[in-house]
């Protein structure tokens, strides 16, 4: 069955009401040590990155949940930019981030959809993703995105991504959460090894929130426009690969899936030059004339009000502003 290209709107909803933890991020110890190794992961990985001569600015950061990596990266390279994720109240934690962390650069943080990137073509030189694809049914639309917003010679990265083994597959009978359970997963569920299909995740699955594992096929499709793809493929393996060759190790993976991560460069558009903070753009009219008004943003074009909340702009399509903001929706 082919997947949406658009992510349900009750998934979309279960992503954007995941909880507000604010002082719990301080005071609780696993909250605290999962945001630490967090921050470390990613300036890890930013090191190793940057040896390779990939530049890490300015940066877009998708699925950013409570922004722990996109201010790890701020306050560690002299970088700069913005850290996105659909659920307001994730991006509100920040702020406990920075007291945590004992960090005083904040990334500018915007609440909205992968799927609708306000921001003009080639803006970025980095976007990047941390456990944030395997919860989209369909990768391909979202990597588009991201693909689009990179300027010439920029790369998406992302890492804490599964990917899918024909084993377990096989097992699981499909490859997504948000469809029911096959007779086997009941089974496994109600013995309790629903690890041996879904390895993680099952606080997102009490959330409803969906849960995917892309085989290595859905992968190279979604990394296709992407002119070098440079993946390590599970942990314990390390196999190096190329999805675009038909490398022994591209075999290898497919065979034993596992984390994937790894940077993709885009060869093709134009050098990310200006300020990306110029780039922001009305997803009504896509003009780039948005002006400070009334605590919130107004498109001097269109006249679409965009409000401002503890200094996060919501910039989401209508319908979906409608369906997951309703109280507060503009106009
Ligand atoms: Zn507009």
């Amino acid at each position: 069955m082919e997947a949406p290209q658009q992510q349900s709107l009750d998934a979309k909803r279960a992503e954007s009401s995941r909880p507000f933890h604010g002082e719990g991020i301080i005071k609780d110890p696993n909250l605290a040590a999962m945001h630490r190794e967090r921050c470390n992961t990613i300036v890890n990985d930013a090191k190793e990155l940057r040896e390779r001569g990939v530049s890490l600015g300015p940066f877009l950061e998708i699925g950013a949940g409570s922004a722990q990596r996109s201010i790890a990266l701020l306050n560690n390279f002299p970088t700069d930019g913005v850290a996105t994720d659909i659920s307001l109240q994730s991006l509100r934690d920040s702020r406990y981030i920075l007291s945590l962390m004992n960090y005083a650069r904040k990334p500018m943080l915007i609440c909205c959809d992968a799927h609708h990137i306000p921001f003009m073509a080639n803006t970025f030189q980095f976007v990047f993703a941390y456990q944030a694809l395997h919860h989209f049914e369909n990768p391909i639309p979202v990597v588009a995105e991201c693909y689009r917003v990179l300027g010439k010679g920029g790369y998406f990265y992302f890492n804490e991504e599964p990917m899918d083994s024909p084993v377990l597959r096989l097992l699981r009978g499909n490859r997504s959460l948000s469809r029911p359970p096959t007779r086997l997963q009941r089974l496994g569920y109600k013995l309790r090894v629903e690890k041996i299909f879904w390895d993680d995740g099952a606080w997102e699955r009490s959330l409803g929130m969906t849960e995917a594992r892309f085989d290595i096929g859905l992968w190279r499709e979604a990394l296709r426009p992407f002119s070098r793809v440079s993946l390590e493929i599970s942990r314990r393996l390390r196999l190096h690969t190329d999805l675009h060759r038909p490398l022994l190790n591209t075999l290898l993976a497919s065979i034993t899936g596992g984390n994937v991560k790894g940077p993709c460069e885009k060869a093709e558009g134009e050098p990310a030059s200006s300020d990306f903070r110029e780039r922001l753009i009305c997803l009504d009219c896509r003009s780039t004339q948005l002006v400070q008004e009334g605590g919130g943003l107004l498109c001097a074009n269109c006249r679409r009000a965009y409000p401002i909340i503890d200094g996060i702009i919501r910039l989401l399509p209508r319908a979906i502003e409608a369906q997951l903001y309703p109280a507060s929706s503009s106009n």
